[in-house]
């Protein structure tokens, strides 16, 4: 019989998973299929029982239900319990089990640029949902340094209190990163400025930028943000968020089927459907 997968969202028509997940499943030969369904808060319950009793084999969750999904699934795992965020579930032996595969999916597509953060002095710029998962993923790496920068440095603060894992971190304001931009290898963007309508918007000027620092931002809609290109010029390695975007399904993936794809073919799906509408 046809296996189900779902994603969950408020707006939905946007997601670019169904397109790239369901091409997985032909280039497999995998007899399933993954259908975006826009759910709205108040039907979320439903929606997770009606799920469950259709015999789905997992879905994702996106944004907004991505934390006011657990109290509906059966269990999560450790990761996820601590980033406080559901984005793939599997139906294990009967059970709705949640995952994270957000922070994880974003150092998976990191290694490409470095192979270890261990002993790296990170900046993460933001302390939303996406920087949580990724401050809460590298935590557990060893890095000498992990901080936060951000507009509220209450958030920033609140992330580093409540990480169980052992890290050096300090909160800072914009202005203190940008002073201080020199003395890290690696920097993460992750909050909404560079995407639209602040297409022409930085976090803050990159004056201090050193080359041999990598760039990261975890937009991928412009390919090529602002500051992304201001640390390019400057002659810093670069990546955008398509790496994180395309490694967090490919683990779902894995998940799901037990397959980790090609995540290439992946890479070139987004690119595609981003053709034409890249801001
Ligand atoms: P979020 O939870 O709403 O967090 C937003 C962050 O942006 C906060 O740190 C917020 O600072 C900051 N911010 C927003 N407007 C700002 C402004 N005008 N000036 C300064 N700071 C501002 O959002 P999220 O879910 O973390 O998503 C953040 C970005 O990551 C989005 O662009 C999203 O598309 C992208 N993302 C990409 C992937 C991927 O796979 N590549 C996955 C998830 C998310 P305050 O705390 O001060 O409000």
């Amino acid at each position: 019989m046809k296996k189900l997968f779902a994603v969950l969202g408020n707006p939905i028509g946007h997601s670019m998973s169904p397109v790239m997940i369901n091409d997985l499943f032909s280039f497999y030969n995998i007899d399933a299929a993954y259908l975006p369904f826009q759910v709205k808060e108040v039907d979320l319950h439903d929606a997770v029982k009606g799920l469950k009793a259709l015999g789905v084999s997992g879905f994702n969750v996106t944004v907004p239900h991505k934390s006011k999904i657990i109290p509906f699934l059966d269990g999560i795992d450790e990761l996820a319990a601590n980033i406080g965020a559901v984005n793939t579930v599997v139906y294990e032996n009967g059970q709705l089990i949640g995952y994270n595969t957000d922070g994880p999916g974003f150092l998976k597509g990191l290694n490409a640029f470095l192979p270890k953060i261990t002993d790296q002095k990170v900046l993460i710029i933001g302390a939303g949902g996406a920087a949580r998962a990724i401050y809460l993923t590298l935590a557990k790496e060893n890095p000498l340094v992990l901080n936060i920068a951000n507009r509220t440095i209450e958030k920033a603060w609140e992330l580093i209190k409540e990480c169980p894992y052992s890290v050096f971190s300090s909160a800072c304001s914009f202005e203190e990163a940008s002073e201080s931009l020199g003395e890290y290898d690696l920097v993460i963007q992750t909050t909404l400025i560079g995407m639209s309508p602040k297409i022409n918007e930085q976090p803050f000027p990159l004056n201090k930028i050193r080359n041999q620092t990598v760039f990261c931002d975890i937009i991928y809609n412009p390919l090529e943000t602002q500051f992304l290109q201001e640390a390019r010029l400057n002659g810093a390695s670069i990546q955008n968020g398509i790496d994180m975007f395309v490694y967090q399904g490919a683990l779902a993936f894995e998940k799901w089927t037990g397959i980790f794809p090609d995540v290439e073919r992946m890479r070139d799906n987004v690119l595609k459907q981003l053709g034409g509408r890249t801001c």
